[in-house]
Formats: structure tokens, C-alpha cells, sequence
């Protein structure tokens, strides 16, 4: 499975990439917080969305979301420190407008809350609503959640081959199960089976309201 960032696609150098994930039969799962241009180039940086668009292009001309061995899931998250809406809703709006819009199609939606770390985090910080979306987030612990959180079946790898929980706490730098360093995918067999996992607040964040995964929605 591939955390796809879709600018990625047309960045020149990477050309080849759309291609080889098709080749290998990647699972794509690609971040499109809006299906509108504005909201997502607000959060995202000017233009990001018709690159992202141009991405999408790229993977359904390849069978991405056209094809059943070519699975593309898109990722929705909320514009600001509120818990995301019932997935399969916002699926179907997606679906609609990217196909009517764009001639995109994907093979399905997942929402999730934003974690509150690195900017996201940082801009909570700066509006003085960390505290309470941190409270917004425990106050929906679901533990319904529990059973389907990725990190209890999948693991991230970075672009260097280092593991971690998930690719939060990837972006947190703190190594799989507990390590104190960063363990190597090379050394994966002495280091996965039966490792705790490493969890910290932004935990929350996945455990709250129907949960979040890249699987979407945890629960009802
Ligand atoms: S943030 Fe925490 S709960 Fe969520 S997947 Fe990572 S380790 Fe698991």
C-alpha cells in the first residue's frame, strides 16, 4: 500500500512512478481533503489541486479505480479541529462531483480526524484550540475503535526502509514497538512479532467518534 502524496505523480523526475505502483499492483491510498478547489488548496498551498487532479488522471488512465486489481482510495479530513462527517455520505457527494467535474473515479472514500501533530498541530497551538480539541478527541474515545486500528495489522515503511506503528507516528519519529532506534526493515523479523506498539496522545485521534485508519471509518 502506498500513502500517495498525487503531486508526486507529475513532479518532474517522477514520472515513472503512476506506472511502476500499476505494475506492482499497489494499493494506492491518496489525500484529497475537499473535491473543492478552494478548500483544498487553503490547506494544502496553491495549485495542489489541480495537481492532484492531474495525478488522479494519471492513475485511472493506468486502471487505478477503473480496475479491481487497482484499488484507489481517496482521504478526506476535516478543515479544522471538528470530528469528521459519516463516511459513506461524503463518499457518494465525492464520487459525483470528481466524476461529473474531472471524469475521476476512485474505488472509495475514507475519513479521518486530524491528528493533532506537525502542522496541523502546530496551528492549533498558534489559535490557542489545542487543549480543546485534544478534549474534543478524548471525550469521543470509541472503544469500538480498538479491534481495527492499523497498527495492529500493518506497519509503515519510509523511504529510507525504517519501520514504524503507522506513518504517525513516522512523522513523529518514533521507531516501531518501542525501540529506541530506528529498527531497519532488514532486521523485520527479529523486531515485529509480538512488539508493543507505540502509542502517545495523538492516539486519540484515531480512537475517536467512527475512528480513522487507512482502512476510513473504524466504527458506526
Ligand atoms: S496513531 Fe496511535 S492508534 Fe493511531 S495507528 Fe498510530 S499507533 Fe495506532
Amino acid at each position: 500500500m502506498d500513502r500517495c502524496n498525487l503531486t508526486i505523480l507529475n513532479e518532474p523526475g517522477y514520472e515513472w512512478l503512476a506506472g511502476f505502483l500499476a505494475e506492482n499492483q499497489v494499493e494506492v491510498v491518496a489525500s484529497l481533503p475537499c473535491y473543492l478547489e478552494g478548500n483544498v488548496d487553503k490547506q494544502r498551498g496553491k495549485g495542489v489541486f489541480q495537481r492532484s487532479i492531474e495525478g488522479l488522471n494519471q492513475l485511472n488512465e493506468l486502471g487505478y479505480g477503473r480496475t479491481k486489481a487497482l484499488s484507489l482510495s481517496l482521504v478526506f479530513n476535516p478543515q479544522g479541529p471538528v470530528l469528521p462527517p459519516e463516511q459513506s455520505g461524503l463518499e457518494a457527494a465525492y464520487k459525483t462531483h470528481l466524476k461529473d467535474a474531472f471524469g475521476v473515479e476512485f474505488t472509495q472514500l475514507f475519513t479521518l480526524a486530524n491528528m493533532p501533530i506537525k502542522r496541523f498541530g502546530s496551528t492549533l497551538i498558534s489559535k490557542g484550540e489545542f487543549d480543546d480539541y485534544m478534549a474534543l478527541l478524548k471525550g469521543s474515545f470509541n472503544a469500538q475503535t480498538l479491534p481495527g486500528l492499523m497498527c495492529k495489522s500493518l506497519i509503515s515503511v519510509d523511504w529510507r526502509g525504517y519501520l514504524y506503528d503507522c506513518d504517525f507516528n513516522q512523522q513523529l519519529e518514533m521507531p516501531l514497538g518501542g525501540a529506541s532506534k530506528p529498527v531497519h526493515i532488514a532486521q523485520l523479523a527479529d523486531n515485529v512479532a509480538g512488539a508493543p506498539i507505540r502509542v502517545a496522545e495523538h492516539c486519540y485521534g484515531c480512537t475517536a467518534g467512527q475512528g480513522s485508519s487507512c482502512g476510513g471509518a473504524l466504527a458506526d
